[in-house]
C-alpha cells in the first residue's frame, strides 16, 4: 500500500520533484531529529527541511504556542494587520538583528524565500533608481524571475527567465575549485580585487548596479562558507560605491552557522537581510529587514495576500527564543566544530571525500572520483553517481542527507540544533559506513 500510494503521487505531482525521489519514504511521524516511515523505520534527519527546522520537527514550544493561537479563537488570516501575534514576532526577530534592533524596517513577504528576495531586489531598485544587480557564481536565491536572474544554476534557468533587469556575476571565493586555479585560500583576496576591478574600471562595462546579493554560507551551491574578511571587503566595496548590499540568510539564519544571523561572523551589517525558513519555526513566513533610509516604498508598493501567517509568527518567536534562551547558537558552533574535526579524520582514510568545509551545523562533504586525476591546486574531478550512490546508502541506514553544489556532487548536512552529541556519533557512523559501502 505504500508502494502505491507513492506511485500515485509520482503520477499525480509534476517531474520536477525531486526530494521524494531520493527519499522514497512516507513520513507518518516526526519528532526532533527522528523521522519515522509508515513502514515503522526510523530516520535521523539531516536535511531539516532544507534547513527550516532549527528545532527539529515538532518541537514542543512551537506546537504549544500554534496550538495556544488555535484555541484562542484569534483569526488566522488578517492581511498585514496589526495583531498580538506580530508585535511579539517584531520585537523578538528586531532584537535578533546584527548591528542592533535600531533603524531596522521590516516586510513581510510571500510565504518563501523567493518572495522575499524579490522585495529585497525591488526595494534596492526603487531605492536607488538603479536596476542592475552583482551577484555570485554558486549563489542560489529561488525560483521567482528574479531571484532566479541572479542565482548561478543554468539547469535552473532553461528557458532564460525574463531579463528583467541585468546581472553581472563576480566569482564567489570557493578555494577548493578555486575560480582563478590557485591553491592556498587565495581565491578570497583575488575575488575581492576582481569585484573592485568591476566596479572602478570604467571600462569593465558595469553600471552602478542597485545592489549586491550574496549569501554568508553558500547552500545550494554546495555549503561553501564566505571567508570573514572577504565578506567585510564586500562590505567596503559596496560602502564606497553607494551600493545597498543584499545578505540572504534565508538558510544561513537562526543559529545554522554558529551565529544567530551568519554575517555576525564577520560583524557585517547588511542594508537588507533576507530571511524565511527557521524564522516561521517549520511554517511558511518571509521577511526582509532593512535599514530605514531605503524605506521609499508607498503604501501599496510592494503587497500580497499571504504576508505574516499568525501560525508561522507564533511558530517563529518560540523558536527564535529558545534558540537564544537556551544556547543553541554557541552549541551549533561547538557540535559542528565537533562534526568538521571528526569528519576530517574521516577524509583522511576515505579519498572519496575531495573537501570537509562548513560552519556550525551547516557542512558539506565534496565528493571526488577516489582515484581521479588531481587538478593543479590538488582537485579531484567531482563524483555525481558516488555521491548518489552515498546518499542512497544513508537512506539504507537510516539516516537523510541531500545532495547539493556544483554537480550534485557535495553531500550536505543540516541537522537541527538540537541535535544531541549520541546523534552527531550516529549521523558520523552512519555515513562513515554509507561511504564505505558505496565505494565497494
Ligand atoms: N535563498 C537561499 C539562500 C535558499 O537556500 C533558498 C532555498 N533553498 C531560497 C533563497 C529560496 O527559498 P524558497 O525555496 O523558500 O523560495
Amino acid at each position: 500500500a505504500i508502494a502505491d500510494l507513492l506511485e500515485r503521487q509520482e503520477e499525480r505531482e509534476s517531474g520536477a520533484r525531486t526530494y521524494a525521489r531520493s527519499l522514497p519514504i512516507l513520513p507518518v511521524r516526526a519528532h526532533g531529529m527522528v523521522v519515522e516511515g509508515a513502514d515503522g523505520r526510523r530516520y535521523l534527519d539531516c536535511l531539516s527541511g532544507a534547513g527550516t527546522l532549527a528545532l527539529g520537527h515538532n518541537h514542543p514550544v512551537v506546537i504549544d504556542q500554534i496550538r495556544r493561537v488555535l484555541d484562542s479563537g484569534a483569526p488566522l488570516h488578517v492581511l498585514d494587520l496589526g495583531t498580538f501575534e506580530k508585535d511579539e514576532f517584531t520585537t523578538t526577530l528586531l532584537a535578533t538583528l546584527p548591528g542592533g534592533p535600531d533603524g531596522w524596517r521590516l516586510h513581510f513577504c510571500g510565504p518563501a524565500g523567493t518572495d522575499a528576495v524579490e522585495a529585497a531586489l525591488k526595494l534596492t531598485q526603487t531605492a536607488t533608481g538603479r536596476s542592475g544587480v552583482l551577484a555570485f557564481t554558486g549563489g542560489y536565491h529561488g525560483m521567482t524571475a528574479g531571484a532566479l536572474a541572479v542565482s548561478a544554476n543554468v539547469a535552473l534557468k532553461t528557458p532564460l527567465p525574463p531579463a528583467a533587469f541585468e546581472v553581472t556575476r563576480l566569482p564567489f571565493p570557493y578555494d577548493y575549485r578555486c575560480p582563478f586555479g590557485v591553491g592556498g585560500g587565495m581565491a578570497a583576496e583575488i575575488a575581492a580585487r576582481y569585484a573592485e576591478t568591476m566596479l572602478t574600471d570604467s571600462h569593465s562595462g558595469v553600471v552602478p548596479p542597485a545592489a549586491m546579493i550574496l549569501e554568508a554560507v553558500q547552500g545550494e551551491g554546495g555549503t561553501v562558507p564566505a571567508p570573514d574578511g572577504w565578506l567585510r571587503e564586500m562590505r567596503r566595496l559596496t560602502a564606497v560605491h553607494g551600493i545597498p548590499l543584499i545578505v540572504d540568510e534565508v538558510q544561513t539564519g537562526v543559529g545554522r552557522t554558529g551565529a544567530f544571523w551568519a554575517v555576525e561572523h564577520s560583524g557585517v551589517v547588511p542594508d537588507v537581510l533576507v530571511m524565511s525558513k527557521a524564522i516561521g519555526g517549520s511554517l511558511p513566513l518571509a521577511v526582509i529587514a532593512y535599514r530605514q533610509e531605503l524605506d521609499t516604498w508607498r503604501p501599496g508598493a510592494h503587497t500580497g495576500t499571504f504576508r505574516g501567517n499568525q501560525l508561522a509568527m507564533v511558530a517563529g518567536t518560540a523558536t527564535m527564543r529558545h534558540v537564544r534562551e537556551n544556547g543553541l547558537v554557541e552549541r551549533a558552533a561547538l557540535v559542528g566544530d565537533r562534526m568538521l574535526r571528526e569528519l576530517r579524520l574521516l577524509q583522511g582514510q576515505q579519498t572519496a571525500i575531495g573537501d570537509v568545509r562548513g560552519r556550525g551545523l551547516m557542512i558539506g562533504l565534496e565528493i571526488v572520483e577516489p582515484d581521479g586525476p588531481a587538478n593543479p591546486i590538488g582537485a579531484r574531478p567531482a563524483a555525481p553517481e558516488l555521491a548518489r550512490q552515498i546518499r542512497g546508502e544513508c537512506l539504507a541506514r537510516g539516516l537523510i542527507v541531500e545532495l547539493g553544489g556544483r554537480r550534485d556532487a557535495v553531500v550536505r548536512l543540516l541537522p537541527p540544533l538540537i541535535i544531541t552529541d549520541a546523534q552527531v556519533d550516529t549521523v558520523l557512523a552512519r555515513l562513515a559506513d554509507a561511504i564505505q559501502a558505496a565505494r565497494r
